[in-house]
């Protein structure tokens, strides 16, 4: 359904995206995750056409694709947008904004629209109330609607739940549940737990780059293991790397450790569903490694966020 290769965009002289690619395929629900200013938005407003990237390409929709840089209108009727600050026309009434969107949108049957999309985000009883006098949770149902109104094959949400009350935020959840009934969802977020409760999958996003694409059931059947040793030893990585079962070698900052001045910290993650400790401990044994400290870790969204950004 998405297919984005190579994107990069600066503005001036700062690189705000470089060389993203990812795809998202029918039917999933994928999480676009980074802190803040890692370079979601951007990311967002390149793939729903309204932001050209400096490099890269976007295809959207399945067999028949269309290039949104070539074509932005064409992929715009394929696509809900969920921007970080909709709705806008505030002083309008839910109903009197649906109605301009679908007007803008050229909907032959606008009132049947309407109807679908404000049943759909139970806004039934508040269609004459003007905008501005919305709480936050009916504001951000408000916008999912105008983004359902065509009813696209993909909806992109930009941090959908940023705001909102324990109770909006379960409501909100729920209506991107049943709305991914019928749609491929991808929606950012630097909110942990709105992935793990809401996706199958999730991109991490940091500084500009994709840092990690994993499915989450993946991650939860994956284990890592930091090894610390008292000195450096020439070739040690490469001698990790060649573990059976090792997926990744990586030698990370060793700053939880005093007078670590001469330590020298690996951290390796295994393939799903491989235990690597065995093999760790006597690879380390039977190099006679100076080995200071090694500790497994089960992999978690958390653990993953984690890692990378003190790796940041
Ligand atoms: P947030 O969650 O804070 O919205 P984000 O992950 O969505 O963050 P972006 O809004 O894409 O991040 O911004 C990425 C980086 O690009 C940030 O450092 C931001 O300050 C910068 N940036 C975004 N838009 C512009 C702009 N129009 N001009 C200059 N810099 C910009």
């Amino acid at each position: 359904m998405i297919e984005a290769q190579a994107l990069s965009k600066s503005y001036g002289d700062f690189k705000a995206l470089d060389d993203v690619s990812f795809s998202v395929g029918a039917g999933e629900i994928v999480g676009l995750l980074g802190h803040n200013g890692a370079g979601k938005t951007t990311t967002l407003k390149i793939l729903t056409g309204f932001l050209q990237p400096d490099g890269g390409s976007i295809h959207i929709g399945g067999v028949n694709s269309v290039d949104v840089i070539e074509n932005p209108q064409a992929a715009q009727a394929m696509i809900g947008y969920l921007p970080e600050n909709a709705p806008v026309y505030s002083e309008l009434s839910v109903q009197d904004y649906l109605s301009m969107v679908s007007d803008v949108r050229g909907l032959p049957n606008k009132l049947e629209a309407i109807r679908e999309a404000v049943i759909a985000t139970a806004l039934q009883d508040r269609l004459t109330t003007p905008i501005a006098q919305l709480s936050k949770g009916y504001r951000q149902r408000v916008g999912i609607a105008q983004a359902i109104l065509h009813k696209p094959q993909l909806l992109i949400l930009d941090e959908p739940t940023v705001g909102l009350d324990p109770s909006q935020l379960i409501e909100i959840r729920n209506l991107i549940k049943r709305l991914s009934e019928h749609s491929t969802i991808l929606f950012s977020t630097h909110i942990l737990p709105e992935v793990e409760a809401l996706c199958d999958r999730a991109i991490i996003l940091m500084n500009g780059k994709v840092r990690s694409d994993a499915q989450l059931d993946v991650l939860a059947g994956t284990s890592s293991a930091l090894l610390v040793l008292e000195d450096d030893v020439i070739g040690a990585a490469e001698v990790l790397r060649n573990i059976t079962g090792v997926d990744s070698v990586e030698r990370v900052a060793q700053t939880s450790v005093r007078d670590a001045a001469n330590q020298v910290a690996y951290r390796m993650t295994a393939f799903p569903n491989v235990d690597i400790n065995p093999q760790l401990f006597a690879v380390a044994k039977e190099q006679n490694w100076p080995l200071r400290e090694l500790r497994y870790e089960t992999q978690t969204l958390e653990t993953v966020f984690n890692q990378l950004s003190q790796g940041q």
